[in-house]
């Protein structure tokens, strides 16, 4: 199979200038049949990688390139890293969308003839990793593959596979986008067409595979190519750790468009930053498994009110009983990453290190299994893997070696026969010392040693200066060092054979050992994987209570076909950003209700819209939400339009993308949607951008009658209200203003704003006196309908304007008095005093 692939990554064989070195040749067979992927090859301790791997590694490794034959014209370049660290530095290398071939030493060194042989022991890609532990925990890492009429997603890490059956080009999209897969497994006819429908903004590769896995003919297409992918890069033990494929359905889930998850700042913020995302402000989760899950939650949120109810019932469960919650989530905490620890056992890295680990996730786990309500089979499960938890912690020692090929890391009592071998090796070394002192005392040579290595085995040194002391009838000369000879006896070399094969049977049986053990846990991964499941189950319920205990959310009530009616309700980020308190707001949407929103720049406007949208995703999340008492209907969707211009500093959005957007919203949504319109048509002209929001607006009013919140700065809009008196709201957000200064109040009040606003606003950021004034005067004209005299009397105004400033005297004599009412020692005065003040006062300013 060498479909495997991706075409802008292809290695070039370096031009042959010279004979190859037998390695060179050996790398290049390798190679050949891996141009595709960067080939770690394997020398000594090291990991090494040449010519256009090395070019293309040592940057994103950030380790430096070097050359091999330096001084010879046909260099190579080459770069390695020690065979202890490659886990970092191969996830770097996926990450980048680059895929990893390993090609180790198949045997010992020792025993080699000529060259060690070596071949590609592992293939990783993106979605195939080589250490779950160095990705990020709470995003799964999914590979993802589609046919006609079906979309599957693995993640290898965790076990979970799931699919949909959906024909509809665009959802697939949709669900691709949401789901962020970092790899699609195509069909190699397939890729340009997936290519163009994914397009440039999904950063993920593509893997072409042409098999098909034949067995399992009840799953669709896309599934099977999906196991055939795991089987090719992984081999079969992998079908141990995957949960069986469920069908999911996104038609019962309440729409989120990746527009709106990106304009709520659901999982990211415009930034691009996790911190100050909604996912974040309510992720209280202590597992890793737990953080995956809510992630599915937040991003699937539901849309049936019977499911959304049980989920709330379940947290109101756990916010009456505090008491629990704490050592609860200390448990958790304890769980760690339990179903990506269970994933490593199939893996051929898996360390005994590993399994100990699992085993600690385990056993922790198992302390939660009478909290899990849910959990029908919780005794059953209970004793079917409260042995296994306890065998792992009985069966390995303490300290375990790095290299636990060479044995010594099961612990007595686990295997009698092992336990014989153990008392056999420690028996032997014993005798080995015993010999080095025996030959000390008939050679007389105190500086004697019995030493060991891998060439000649055990061997006795002798320093030169005594030399003549080895009594040559029973040494045997087998090295010369420049300050020391070594030589072997037939007693040693006796001895060295029983050490030898006691060492080796040792660690061959701990090795059998330690697969039977694997393949133990291997026969318990459904349960393990219940289990697991129930764990982060709980994590997520217990999560949301203490998150509703620690930012007094509320209970919401869901009302079908209903007002969204919420009190006191808050934007649980912007919350947490604000340096002043927080100013609570009552909303109130009936069916078919719009509320249009009108007031200048940063009144709270957009916040308050968003408020509300949040507050619905985290009901139908199964959370509580942010007020002191909430009713909300169950949506179907939610839509979500922001104005161009917010977002000109991320270059997100045109004009253009804002109408398509629009125009998707037109279409799709329903009287069950909510939809929030944040300064539709700002990216165009005033009247043009006008229009098209009066238009949309009554295109929602008259046949949408969605749940909608319109926020414009198009002042005109308001006096619809005379034509749509039941449906459309006027609102604002409330400001004070005192002796020409302005104060944002963030209260939520009927009627429509005040007009003149924007250039309050203009003034006290400081604009110089003339250009606010003259601005006042423009705006009466436009008010009057006048806007359109000719240029020449708008210059008169202007000149007006300027000869008003000879006047402006009048407004520095304001601000002296300003200051003077300010700096009033009030207490130190009588009322006479006062009088007398405000007298002058008067005389000043007439
Ligand atoms: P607008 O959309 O009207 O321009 P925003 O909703 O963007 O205004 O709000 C501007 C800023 O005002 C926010 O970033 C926040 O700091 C503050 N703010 C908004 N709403 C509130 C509130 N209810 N209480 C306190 N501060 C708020
Ligand atoms: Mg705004």
């Amino acid at each position: 199979m060498d479909k495997v692939g991706y075409d802008s990554y292809i290695f070039e064989p370096m031009a042959k200038k010279k004979e190859q070195t037998p390695l060179m040749k050996q790398y290049l067979g390798v190679k050949s049949a891996h141009p595709d992927k960067i080939l770690l090859f394997r020398m000594g301790d090291f990991y090494e990688m040449f010519n256009e791997d090395a070019r293309a590694a040592a940057p994103i490794l950030g380790i430096a390139l070097t050359a091999r034959n330096k001084k010879s014209e046909d260099q190579t370049s080459m770069c390695g890293v020690p065979h202890h660290s490659i886990a970092g530095h191969i996830n770097k290398l996926l990450q980048s969308g680059l895929k990893v071939a390993i090609c180790d030493q198949v045997e010992d060194a020792k025993f080699a003839k000529g060259l060690v042989k070596r071949e590609v022991t592992r293939i990783l890609s993106p979605g195939m990793v080589y250490d779950p532990e160095t990705l990020d925990a709470h995003t799964p890492n999914y590979l993802c593959a589609l046919d006609e009429d079906t979309l599957s997603f693995m993640d290898s890490t965790t076990g979970e596979c799931f699919f949909y059956g959906l024909s509809d080009a665009k959802k697939k999209v949709q669900l691709i986008s949401a789901l962020n897969p970092v790899e699609i497994v195509v069909q190699s006819d397939q890729k340009e067409v997936v290519q163009e429908m994914v397009g440039s903004s999904w950063k993920g590769i593509l893997s072409p595979l042409d098999e098909d896995f034949k067995d399992y003919k009840a799953l669709p297409e896309s599934a099977r190519r999906l196991l055939a992918y795991a089987i090719y890069m992984q081999g079969e033990g992998i079908l141990k750790t995957l949960k069986p494929f469920e069908k999911r359905d996104s038609d019962f889930r309440l729409h989120l468009s990746p527009n709106v998850l990106r304009h709520l700042e659901v999982f990211k913020t415009y930034k691009g930053d996790k911190e100050g995302s909604l996912f974040s402000a309510i992720d209280r989760t202590r597992t890793a498994g737990g953080g995956r899950l809510l992630r599915n939650w937040v991003l699937f949120p539901l849309a049936d009110k019977k499911q959304i109810e049980e989920r709330h019932k379940e947290i109101s469960h756990w916010v009456d009983s505090v008491e629990e919650l704490k050592p609860i989530r200390k448990s958790l905490y304890e769980v760690g990453d339990l179903e990506r620890r269970l994933g490593k056992v199939a893996q051929p890295t898996c360390h005994p290190r590993d399994v100990v680990s699992l085993g600690n996730s385990l056993d922790s786990a198992l302390d939660l299994v009478p909290k899990m309500r849910d959990f029908n089979e919780a005794e059953e499960v209970f004793n079917k893997l409260n042995p296994l938890s306890k065998k792992i912690e009985s069966s390995f020692v303490e300290e375990l070696p790095n290299n636990y090929r060479d044995g010594g890391f099961i612990a007595k009592g686990v295997n009698s026969k092992l336990d014989e071998l153990i008392e056999l090796s420690t028996e032997s070394q014993k005798k080995v010392r015993e010999l080095e002192a025996k030959e000390r005392e008939l050679t007389g040579i105190t500086s004697l040693k019995v030493r060991y290595n891998n060439v000649f085995g055990y061997y006795i040194e002798v320093t030169n200066t005594h030399k003549a002391k080895v009594p040559n009838d029973r040494y045997q000369r087998k090295q010369t060092l420049t300050n020391a000879e070594r030589y072997v006896t037939d007693e040693l070399n006796e001895l060295e054979k029983k050490v030898i094969t006691a060492k080796s049977r040792r660690s061959e049986l701990e090795l059998e050992l330690f697969q039977s053990f694997k393949d133990e846990v291997l026969a318990l991964m459904e349960s393990l994987l219940l289990l697991a499941h129930n764990c982060s189950q709980l994590d997520v319920y217990t999560s949301l209570a203490w998150l509703a205990i620690e930012n007094d959310l509320v209970k919401p009530e869901m009302v079908v076909n209903g007002s969204i009616d919420l009190e006191g309700s808050r934007h649980l980020v912007v919350e947490q950003f604000v340096e002043k308190n927080f100013v609570a707001n009552d909303i109130k949407i009936d069916p078919e209700q719009c509320i249009l929103l009108t007031g200048p720049n940063m009144a709270g406007k957009s916040t308050v819209m968003r408020q509300v949208a949040i507050i619905s995703i985290m009901a139908q999340t199964g959370s509580f939400v942010p007020a002191r008492k909430a009713s909300l209907p169950v949506v179907d969707k939610i839509f979500t339009r922001i104005g161009a211009s917010d977002f000109l500093t991320e270059g997100l959005s045109t004009f253009m993308v804002e109408m398509q957007e629009t125009a998707e919203m037109l279409n799709e949504a329903t009287s069950q949607s909510l939809v929030i319109l944040d300064e539709v048509g700002r990216g165009t002209s005033t009247y043009d951008g006008m229009s098209l929001a009066q238009s949309i607006l009554e295109y929602f009013l008259r046949k949408k009658k969605s749940y909608t919140l319109f926020a414009t700065h198009y002042h005109e809009l308001t006096d619809l209200v005379t034509r749509y008196p039941k449906q459309l709201l006027n609102k604002h957000m409330t400001i004070s203003e005192k002796l020409g200064e302005i104060k944002f109040l963030y209260h939520l009040t009927d009627g429509p704003a005040e007009k003149s606003y924007g250039i309050q606003v203009a003034k006290l950021a400081g604009l110089p006196k003339e250009v606010i004034q003259y601005s006042g005067q423009l705006l009466k004209r436009y008010e009057s309908g006048s806007s359109r005299e000719s240029s020449s009397s708008q210059l008169d105004l202007w000149q007006s304007v300027a000869a008003e400033q000879t006047e402006s005297q009048d407004s520095s004599e304001f601000d002296d008095l300003l200051k003077s009412i300010r700096h009033l020692e009030i207490q130190k005065m009588t009322p006479l005093d006062a009088l007398n003040k405000i007298a002058k006062w008067q005389q000043e300013l007439s």
